[in-house]
């Protein structure tokens, strides 16, 4: 029996994993979850799954809960705690001995380092972390000498792709991104993208924040930080494929010339049973009907229309605190666009003030990763109020991030 520790189960990767652990109640149990601010569903899940221990992320919220669970007649068997004490408290608990990492941005990033830090076998969704704090979390890994095993979808495809042959035989690894709802979309009608256009992804479910970065293609240069942190490649040795279809999630290609492709069907629940059952495969449900495949498509990614992907390599190739304000400026970018108050197009040029006046300097400790991010943070935030209303935003002209 694997216990599990849920960072943000409310979410899409979190409802999926309990979805996993429904399917296969022989093999996991829940230990403890961490959620955000989705009371009902934490109650929910509280009542069907039976944690030791919630977590909600604020204290107001856990009030919340604790009512309910108290009027369930469950507040005596099930422990509440809030805020980023507590998801730590959910990823360091004693009877968990894996760790889903899925809580949206750097307010992961605490809980997911301390689980690493106590020896915790982590199945990373949240990527954030790695891009933030990669090399500190990555060391640490191979110090606790546990596995980091990738939830991301491509990662997740590298990662078995990789167990085709010996690290120092893999040349470079091949990110494939579906392109998002904008693939075909001319240069000119950017300006006029609607936060509902950008929510609608082609191919895959997930919470908002992560399509928006799809739709701009800043979630794959997310992913190539993540790649080169995970795998130890240098920037030049992580190339992205613009793959529609979204049916080989990621290839690695060898010394010798072989490349080798995952494919399957799009549905995290497959990334996350490949990590739970890791280094075992189990019988799923999870089919792809490979009969009726006709076509895969490919093409190179368009970096003049979909900048933040070249924002990310210029960071990495950086490195330090330019990746960490890359995140952190997104984060800031994306809530502004979601709540109208700045155009698509302001998310790229956002990102690439606060990155430009950032240093490069690595930092040695987490608390110096979440100092770095506050500052870029405030950066990005005061960029936004300075641009004023929403119209004026919309003036901004593509030359102005364009290189
Ligand atoms: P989501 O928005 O659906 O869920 C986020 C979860 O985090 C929710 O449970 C929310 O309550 C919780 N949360 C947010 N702020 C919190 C806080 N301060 N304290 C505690 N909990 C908090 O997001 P998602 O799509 O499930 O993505 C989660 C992570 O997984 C992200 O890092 C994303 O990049 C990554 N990921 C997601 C997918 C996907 O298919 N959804 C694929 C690959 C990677
Ligand atoms: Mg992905």
């Amino acid at each position: 029996m694997k216990r599990i520790a849920i960072l943000g189960s409310t979410g899409s990767i979190g409802r999926s994993t309990l979805d996993i652990v429904a399917t296969f109640p022989d093999r996991f149990s829940v230990v403890s979850m961490a959620a955000g601010s989705n009371v009902d569903l934490a109650f929910e899940q509280a009542r069907r799954w039976r944690p030791q221990l919630m977590s909600m992320g604020s204290d107001e919220g856990t009030g919340q809960l604790q009512d309910k669970l108290k009027k369930a007649g469950l507040d005596k068997a099930i422990e509440v705690a809030d805020g980023s004490a507590g998801s730590v408290k959910v990823s360091t608990h004693p009877d968990a001995d894996f760790v889903v990492s899925a809580i949206v941005g750097v307010a992961g990033l605490e809980a997911t380092y301390e689980a690493v830090k106590a020896g915790k076998t982590i199945g990373l969704a949240n990527k954030e972390c790695l891009v933030a704090a990669g090399d500190l979390i990555t060391v640490e890994a191979r110090r606790q000498g546990k596995p980091l095993l990738p939830i991301d979808s491509e990662h997740n495809a590298i990662h078995q792709c990789m167990r085709g042959g010996r690290r120092n035989e893999v040349q470079r690894v091949w990110l494939t991104a579906s392109g998002g709802p904008f693939l075909n979309t001319p240069a000119q009608d950017f300006a006029n993208i609607t936060v509902e256009q950008a929510l609608n992804h082609p191919t895959w479910k997930m919470g908002q924040r992560i399509t928006i970065d799809s739709a701009t293609l800043m979630n794959k240069g997310f992913e190539v930080i993540e790649a080169c942190r995970l795998f130890d490649m240098p920037p030049s040795q992580v190339s992205v494929l613009v793959h529609p279809q979204s049916t080989i999630h990621s290839m690695a290609e060898f010394v010798d010339g072989s490349l080798l492709a995952q494919l399957s069907v799009t549905d995290m629940r497959l990334p996350i049973l490949y990590a739970l059952t890791y280094p075992d495969r189990i019988e799923s449900n999870l089919r792809f009907p490979v009969q009726e495949l006709r076509r895969l498509d490919f093409e190179p990614p368009d970096l003049e229309r979909f900048p933040c992907l070249r924002l990310a390599y210029e960071a990495v190739e950086a490195g330090g605190g330019k990746t960490i304000a890359l995140n952190a400026a997104d984060e800031v970018a994306v809530a502004a666009f979601l709540e109208g108050a700045i155009s698509f197009q302001e998310i790229p040029a956002t990102i690439k003030a606060v990155v430009g006046e950032t240093q490069a300097r690595i930092p040695e400790s987490i608390s110096e990763v979440l100092q770095v991010d506050a500052d870029a943070r405030r950066r990005a935030s005061g960029r936004i109020q300075r641009l004023g209303p929403r119209d004026a935003v919309a003036q901004t002209s593509w030359a102005t991030w364009r290189k």
